[in-house]
């Protein structure tokens, strides 16, 4: 048995309660349709597709994907070092979850958006998420007395670390090459939000 789902309910919904084509009305504005736009299965006019797709551009979408990447990105960090420091286990297999998080994640904020930026920074997080994971491995098997001078001198290794682990071994470099890779690739595609325009049956 398969269940209709929740999108094929209101789609025949929408198809049965269609009596004259011109009682259809803009889910936003309530103007009466001619042609519409799809917008998370709502109909709506061009004029309020257009608004919305201004306000919601790749663009714009960007500082939200970038703040829940980040945060991703240092939870995935840590996530990492506990798994490093609790097991002693270097296992960078964990990396590619992490990235798949943080992909996943981006993708969210954006409304599915994606293009070049979306991919630059999502592969850096990922790669940064190993950096920052190591350096607190390196502090936590350190002597030296934890300072924020310390911390800001040892900043760089966050990005200088991953290259360090991957040139002592080929396995890790195709793993976090795949995670970064992972990362590039789910943030390629801009996903249209809003699907459209389509014409009203008139008959
Ligand atoms: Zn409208």
């Amino acid at each position: 048995m398969s269940e209709p789902t929740v999108s094929g309910i209101q789609f025949n919904r929408a198809e049965m309660g269609a009596a004259p084509a011109s009682a259809k009305a803009c889910a936003r504005c309530g103007a009466a349709l001619t042609s519409y736009y799809l917008a998370a299965q709502e109909m709506i006019c061009p004029n309020c597709a257009q608004t919305e797709l201004a306000n919601d551009s790749a663009t714009a979408r960007l500082p939200a994907a970038l703040g829940l990447g980040v945060l991703t990105a240092l939870g995935g960090a840590l996530a990492y070092y506990l798994f490093i420091v609790l097991t002693g286990y270097s296992m960078a297999i964990v990396t590619i979850g992490v990235a798949w998080v943080i992909a996943r994640a981006m993708r969210k904020a954006s409304h599915g958006r994606g293009g070049t930026a979306y991919q630059v920074s999502a592969a850096l997080l990922v790669y940064l998420s190993v950096g920052i994971a190591w350096l607190g491995v390196g502090l936590h098997h350190s002597t030296l007395p934890l300072s924020p001078a310390l911390l800001i001198r040892l900043l760089p290794l966050v990005v200088t670390l991953p290259l360090r682990i991957m040139e002592h071994s080929p396995l890790e470099i195709v793993i976090i090459g795949f995670a970064v890779l992972h990362a590039w690739r789910t943030m390629r595609l801009d996903i249209q939000p809003i699907q459209g325009p389509f014409q009203l049956k008139t008959s």
